[in-house]
């Protein structure tokens, strides 16, 4: 409790009002809760005891006390005689809150401040039925204020600094969080909010469902629920309204036509049983298949909210962290919508942004400018530690807490030569070494990822000790390093994986591939054989023999299928899903992820042998005529001629 504060006044007992006056004596406040209804104080009172007999068990609390703190009234003016503060949450109707702010100014003591929980009305336009605006400030609540320890706190254009001051001093005092932010329509959650849910509206209305939508929200933006189903739950009305005001107050958006037909069908979400989801009774949920959640790409969804971002950073309404802090406290982001611009690429955000026909904020255009891309750059909205270094033909890149190796002999389709097996190995043992790095990605420049070991490699073999010196020397360290890696190495397959090129995959803890990404084993085609897929490959599964003695060609979905691929993902969002794996893996205990790996590798270990066997039965065939007669045809472009028996 603060000094000079005994009493807080809470006009206005419905969904709100009953929660803030909930909160206030639970923190040791008397509380007089006022409404013109008899009926809504009824239930208000109800809800408040239910909700402290569930909250008895979890928090210290007495009910019978706290509920010994709050006494209801129908009378307004001669309350406010004994409130310290006073709090309105009525109907968002500007007549109605000015009316009773009038009141409130004639009847409490000159020093009370009061506040207004409004969501869309200007603090201003309330303050000006008052003879104190300066002592008139926001505190704006979210619903339900027991669970949502978040205030925004709206500095009207009049609130003095000693208000504001009251105000910080005053939502500690009632164990909530808060953020201080410039009057302006939305303020600070609610304008990001109307930017997520309009555009997942705009989404729905050009083909993808409700489903798709919010599993991309749910399982990668780490949301606690999906748009559909927040709207659903707080009513699709409300958003509608929110939306139409925010608008008449010079919020530019555009109201999609699918809400007002919604409406006006008494399509309200929950409470009417049907929405953008259909429930069954009260407890209902609509189910969002997780398998579902690679069909958006997740930049779709929340560059608009990003944009808008900047918009309330460069107009000063709130600083970064503050919009960071507002979402994660305010909706339950796992992480701020900034920290997720920068995870994803500040010019991924604007090329998605100009997709849609909308301008990118100046302040991103600025950012972009000055190459503060986010964690690939180093600097986006935040700093993040980075590192750039190359090892031969391979690029190694340190962002933050992954890092990226990328196979770059673009010419000649990443093909395996001795420069690239060393350089990768070299790349995974930097990596290795980085405390900071909990996870790589492995990934190739251009069409490729890799067409394979390089055939003009081996075509300059002249017996077996020059095959077997290359597997000594080049191959095998990449190989060996692999399976007894210590981190997590996950794959983006980002086109043709053929040969070796396919073989790394099957050493990778998660393969990510892209739709267009294909397959194949031709070593046979050529007199040699693939020593990893033929025993690891063996080992992990079965299907892949087909390929091995046919060499074959097999698509994403087939190798999906064969569960050497995890994940199928549209092309353009491969790397973006590799990266939010890597998030994900960062986030687990690192002594956890040791173990895993640890196990993992003493699996491998059970393939060794055959793994050796497979290694020495391809240095025995490159020393044969067919081995030679593969390679020289390989070259002129035409079919071999086997001899060998
Ligand atoms: P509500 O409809 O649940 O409750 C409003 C209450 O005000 C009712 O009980 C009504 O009887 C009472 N009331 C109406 N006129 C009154 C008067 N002249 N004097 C005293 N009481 C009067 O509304 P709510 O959802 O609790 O919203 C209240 C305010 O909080 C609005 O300004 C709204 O924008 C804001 N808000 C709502 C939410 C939310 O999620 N519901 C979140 C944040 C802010």
């Amino acid at each position: 409790m603060i000094d000079g504060v005994k009493t807080v006044l809470v006009v206005g007992a419905g969904t709100m009002g009953h929660g803030i006056a909930e909160v206030c004596a639970i923190s040791g406040y008397r509380v007089i809760l006022v409404d013109v209804s008899e009926k809504a104080l009824q239930k208000a009172t109800e809800k408040i005891e239910w909700s402290l007999k569930k909250l008895e068990k979890k928090a210290k609390i007495n009910a019978n006390d706290v509920m010994s703190r709050i006494q209801t009234s129908t009378n307004l003016a001669e309350s406010a005689k004994e409130a310290d503060l006073a709090i309105e949450a009525v109907v968002e109707r500007t007549d109605i809150k000015k009316k009773i702010f009038s009141t409130l100014d004639e009847n409490c003591r000159d020093e009370v401040i009061l506040a207004t929980n409004t969501s869309t009305i200007p603090i201003g336009e309330i303050a000006s039925a008052t003879k104190r605006p300066d002592r008139v400030i926001g505190l704006h609540f979210f619903n339900p204020p027991t669970l949502i320890r978040l205030i925004e706190i709206v500095r009207g254009d009049e609130s003095s600094d000693e208000t504001v001051e009251f105000a910080r001093k005053f939502s500690k005092s009632i164990g909530m969080d808060f953020v201080v932010v410039k009057d302006v329509p939305g303020f600070l959650v609610n304008r990001i909010n109307a930017r997520v849910f309009t555009q997942a509206v705009r989404l729905l209305e050009s083909g993808y469902t409700a489903e798709q939508i919010d599993a991309c929200v749910k399982y990668r933006l780490g949301m606690p629920m999906g748009i559909f189903e927040v709207i659903d739950f707080s009513g699709v009305d409300v958003l509608y309204n929110v939306l139409r005001e925010l608008s008449n107050r010079g919020f530019d958006t555009t109201i999609p036509g699918i809400l007002e037909k919604m409406v006006s069908e008494n399509r309200l979400g929950m409470k009417t049983g049907e929405g953008f989801y259909k429930y069954s009774g009260f407890y209902g949920r609509a189910e969002i298949p997780k398998s579902r959640a690679y069909d958006v790409n997740p930049l779709m969804i929340i560059a608009p909210a990003v944009n808008e971002a900047c918009w309330i950073i460069r107009n000063g309404v709130a600083s970064k962290e503050d919009v960071e802090k507002a979402m994660k406290l305010g909706m339950g982001y796992r992480k701020g919508i900034l920290e997720i611009a920068d995870i994803y690429g500040i010019d991924r955000v604007a090329e998605v942004l100009k997709k849609f026909s909308i301008t990118p904020d100046p302040l991103l255009e600025e950012m972009i400018a000055e190459n503060k891309t986010g964690k690939k750059s180093g600097e986006g909205f935040f700093r993040w530690s980075h590192e750039r270094k190359t090892f031969g033909p391979v690029e190694y890149e340190k962002r933050d807490t992954y890092a990226i190796i990328r196979m770059k002999r673009v010419e000649k389709l990443n093909a395996l030569n001795e420069e690239m097996w060393t350089g990768i190995r070299d790349a995974l043992i930097h990596a290795e070494r980085d405390r900071e790095v909990k996870a790589v990605l492995i990934t190739g420049e251009g069409r490729a990822f890799s067409a394979g070991d390089d055939i003009a490699v081996m075509k300059s073999w002249e017996g077996i000790v020059d095959g077997q010196e290359f597997f000594e020397k080049v191959a095998g360290p990449l190989i060996y390093t692999l399976v007894e890696y210590e981190k997590p190495v996950i794959s983006l397959v980002n086109g043709l994986a053929f040969g070796g090129g396919m073989e790394l995959n099957l050493l990778m803890d998660v393969v990510i591939s892209g739709r267009k990404a294909r397959f194949a084993l031709p070593e046979g085609l050529i007199g040699a054989f693939p020593p990893i897929a033929s025993s690891v490959g063996f080992f992990m599964n079965r299907g892949i023999t087909r390929y091995c003695i046919t060499g074959e060609e097999f698509d994403a979905e087939e190798a999906f299928r064969l569960g050497l691929v995890d994940i199928v993902v549209d092309d353009d969002q491969l790397e973006i899903a590799g990266i939010e794996l890597a998030e994900s893996i960062s986030e687990v205990a690192p002594l956890s992820l040791k173990a895993v790996k640890k196990i993992k590798n003493a699996v491998f270990q059970i393939c060794r042998n055959s793994l050796e066997s497979a290694v020495r039965e391809l240095i025995v065939l490159s020393a044969t005529e067919d081995f030679k007669e593969g390679m020289k045809s390989f070259a002129e472009k035409r079919k071999p001629v086997w001899r060998g028996k």
